[in-house]
């Protein structure tokens, strides 16, 4: 019998789901297919130790399969430790809709992806992320209980982007506390990437308290919109990664700290909204820490948008979303601490306290 080599290609055409690198142990992964309406989505739902997985649904046009169920995985395990940071009792969740949700989302896409939420009795809970509005919330309602972020006209609590933002500031000022010894922003040079839902109103905030501000979008109406408004300085060419400003802000899409930008990066902190911004936690988490700069997780400071949806379901009001969304504050302050006593990276020192409380509720 010969024995061959297989290369680790090779390995996840074979397995793509179970075999694929980002899978963690996923509990269940269900894909939803519908001929009529044109929709592709995977539900990923990663661990429910704590409570349902909640998690939004992203409506993306991936260029392939692989990438969707790619994103899906790592989106839902990242949930699982959001929630868990934040303190909340939910699990992690995620879902995907593949494809471009200017030209094909429909409300009959959207009701049919409800109805495949709903089939799930609850184990899933939804909400909005790229590529949805409030809107669609409100039209998943009509088939299925198991949805946040839904308009304060039809009993949500409204969309949770600015909630998100205020939260990403919380973390901001927290890590400029950490590494320049104030948490004023007042003359701090701050890149937004991505100046959607929430990229915007980081804008508004940090302009407020006296930030020079520079955005970077691939939509330009957007772009000249938000530069008129707060007077931020556009930057044109879409590799931002060797500007030299004090705080870069990732509020697109994920994976933007890897090998190609992370050698050419200036700013001395990093916080902002997008999810998995480490393309590889640990590598890439470790040159951050030795580069010193400032990297506050992504999972624990964006966590403002599923304490908001997290209220709809225990009916908090908004003082105590508001009180739960400054704690961040001082969690990012205790991670940093954290870190530097174990000489471990912020990333791992989040993942640390966030495993640890699973640990308690399974044991
Ligand atoms: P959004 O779709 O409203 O905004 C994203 C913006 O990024 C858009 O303006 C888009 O044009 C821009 N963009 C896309 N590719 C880009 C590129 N290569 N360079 C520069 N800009 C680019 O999304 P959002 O709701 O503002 O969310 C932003 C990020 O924060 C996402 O990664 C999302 O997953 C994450 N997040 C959002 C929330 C929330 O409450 N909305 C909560 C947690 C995490």
């Amino acid at each position: 019998m010969t024995s061959e080599i297989i290369d680790a290609n090779d390995i996840k055409c074979i397995s793509p789901v179970f075999g694929n690198l980002s899978f963690d142990n996923h509990e269940q992964i269900v894909f939803c297919n519908d001929s009529e309406t044109g929709l592709k989505a995977i539900i990923g739902i990663h661990n429910t130790t704590l409570g349902p997985a909640l998690g939004g649904t992203r409506m993306w046009q991936y260029d392939n399969e692989a990438d969707a169920l790619n994103d899906v995985l790592r989106l839902s395990r990242g949930m699982t430790f959001k929630s868990a940071i934040t303190g909340l009792n939910l699990g992690g969740g995620k879902a995907v809709i593949i494809g471009d949700a200017k030209t094909q989302k429909t409300d009959a896409l959207m009701r049919r992806f409800g109805e495949f939420v709903h089939s799930l009795n609850g184990k899933y809970i939804t909400a909005e992320d790229v590529g949805m509005e409030t809107r669609d919330m409100d039209i998943v309602r009509e088939v299925t209980p198991h949805v946040t972020g839904i308009s304060e006209e039809k009993g949500g609590a409204g969309n949770p982007s600015p909630i998100t933002a205020y939260g990403v500031y919380m973390g901001m000022k927290a890590a400029a506390k950490y590494k320049f010894g104030s948490d004023n922003l007042d003359g701090k040079k701050i890149l937004v990437q991505g100046i959607g839902h929430v990229g915007e109103t980081i804008v508004d905030l940090v302009t407020k308290e006296g930030a020079q501000v520079i955005i970077s979008d691939i939509n330009k109406v957007q772009l000249e919109k938000v530069s008129k408004k707060y007077g931020a300085t556009i930057h044109h060419d879409l590799d931002v990664y060797g500007l030299d400003v004090d705080i870069y802000a990732p509020c697109a899409l994920g994976a933007t700290i890897n090998d190609n930008t992370i050698h050419n990066l200036k700013a001395k902190i990093i916080a902002g909204a997008a999810n998995n911004q480490l393309h590889d936690e640990i590598k890439h988490g470790r040159l951050l820490k030795d580069k010193g700069i400032a990297y506050a997780p992504d999972f624990l400071i964006n966590a403002g948008g599923i304490i908001n949806v997290y209220a709809e379901l225990v009916g908090y009001g908004k003082e105590e979303i508001k009180r739960k969304t400054e704690n961040i504050y001082n969690t990012t302050l205790d991670i940093f601490t954290l870190a530097e006593k174990d000489n471990i990276t912020t990333h791992r020192a989040a993942l640390n306290i966030a495993q640890s409380r699973l640990d308690a509720k399974k044991n």
